[in-house]
C-alpha cells in the first residue's frame, strides 16, 4: 500500500466511525483513529469522491441538520428534535453522494453490530420498560429498495420482525403484485420499540431512534425508499405536509429516491386507496425501467 492509500484507508476508516459516532454507538466512541494529514476526500471503502457540485457538497450540512451531525458522546441527552419544515428537507445527515462499494456479508455484518446496540437502547425509558424485544430491521443488506414504516405493532414487538401483523400481510401482498420477494427489500421502522397501545411515536422518540435508521440507510445504501405512511414520511423528511399531497413525487434523501405513499394499516380501514399506492409503485417501478403495468396483464 503506498503512503496515500494508507491516509485514504485511515481516513475512510475514521469517517465510517464518525458516522457511527454519530449514531450513538458507544462501543465506538472511544477509538481514536490516529490522526492524518489531509487527503482527498474519501468514502467508507476509502475509493476517492470524486469533487462534486451536488447539493450535499456545496452547501454547509451544519446549516442544514446540526442536530444530527454533532458527535454525539457517552451519557449525553438524547438527540435534540429536529425542527419539522412545510416543504420536505433533501438534505441527510448521512452524507453519502456516492453508492457503496461494500459487500454483502460486510453489510450484514455491520447491521448486526448495530442491531447489538439497538437491543440495549434504554434512551426511551417508556418504550425501553414495556417492549418485549426491539424491532431492529428485516431483509436484503445489499436493497435496491429500502422501506420505512412507523414502529412495531404488538405482533412485532412478540416476533421481532417488522411488518409481520395484518398490515404486514397486506405489505406482503403489494410486494408480490410488484413481482418481488420481501427477502429482495430491506424493511426497517421509525422506532425500533413499539409505543404502548401503538399510540404514534413522539417526536423525541423518533429523534431518539434517528441514529439507527440512519446508520441502517447508509449500511444498505438503497437506491429508493419508500415512505409507509406519514409517520415516516414525516419523519424521515422533516415535512409537516399531509402524506396525500407528499405522494407522486420523488423526494430525495443522500443517495435515495424517496417515494410516500399510504401506510398498509390505512389501506385495511380504506382499502379504495390501495389503487393509489399502486399508483406510486407503478411510478415507482418505472423509475427503475420497470413496467408494472405490463406485468398485470
Ligand atoms: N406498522 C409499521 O409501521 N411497522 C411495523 O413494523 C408494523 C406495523
Amino acid at each position: 500500500m503506498t503512503d496515500q492509500e494508507q491516509q485514504w484507508a485511515q481516513r475512510a476508516v475514521r469517517q465510517f466511525m464518525e458516522s457511527w459516532q454519530r449514531s450513538g454507538l458507544s462501543h465506538i466512541k472511544h477509538i481514536e483513529p490516529a490522526p492524518v494529514a489531509p487527503t482527498p476526500s474519501v468514502n467508507v471503502v476509502g475509493t476517492p469522491v470524486p469533487e462534486t457540485k451536488t447539493p450535499l457538497q456545496t452547501r454547509p450540512v451544519e446549516a442544514v441538520s446540526p442536530p444530527e451531525r454533532m458527535p454525539v458522546s457517552v451519557g449525553e441527552p438524547a438527540a435534540e428534535i429536529i425542527a419539522a419544515t412545510i416543504e420536505p428537507r433533501k438534505e441527510m445527515s448521512v452524507p453519502r453522494t456516492t453508492k457503496s462499494k461494500l459487500s454483502k456479508a460486510d453489510r450484514q455484518a455491520q447491521l448486526d453490530i448495530v442491531a447489538e446496540e439497538v437491543s440495549q437502547c434504554q434512551k426511551c425509558p417508556e418504550l425501553a420498560s414495556t417492549r418485549t424485544q426491539t424491532v431492529f430491521g428485516v431483509g436484503n443488506p445489499s436493497a435496491k429498495i429500502m422501506f420505512i414504516g412507523e414502529a412495531p405493532g404488538a405482533d412485532e414487538d412478540k416476533q421481532g420482525e417488522p411488518f409481520v401483523g395484518r398490515a404486514g400481510k397486506l405489505l406482503d401482498k403489494i410486494i408480490e403484485a410488484c413481482q418481488m420477494k420481501r427477502s429482495e427489500i430491506y424493511i426497517a421502522n421509525i422506532l425500533r420499540c413499539r409505543p404502548p397501545g401503538n399510540r404514534n411515536p413522539t417526536d423525541q422518540e423518533a429523534a431518539n431512534c434517528r441514529g439507527f435508521l440512519d446508520s441502517q440507510i447508509e449500511i444498505v445504501d438503497p437506491d429508493y425508499i419508500v415512505c409507509w405512511g406519514s409517520v415516516a414520511a414525516k419523519n424521515l423528511l422533516h415535512s409537516e405536509m399531509p402524506i396525500g399531497k407528499m405522494r407522486g413525487q420523488f423526494y430525495e434523501y443522500g443517495r435515495a429516491k424517496v417515494v410516500c405513499t399510504y401506510h398498509p394499516s390505512y389501506l385495511l380501514r380504506n382499502p379504495s386507496a390501495k389503487k393509489n399506492v399502486w399508483d406510486d409503485m407503478i411510478f415507482l417501478f418505472q423509475d427503475m425501467g420497470i413496467d408494472l403495468k405490463a406485468t398485470q396483464n
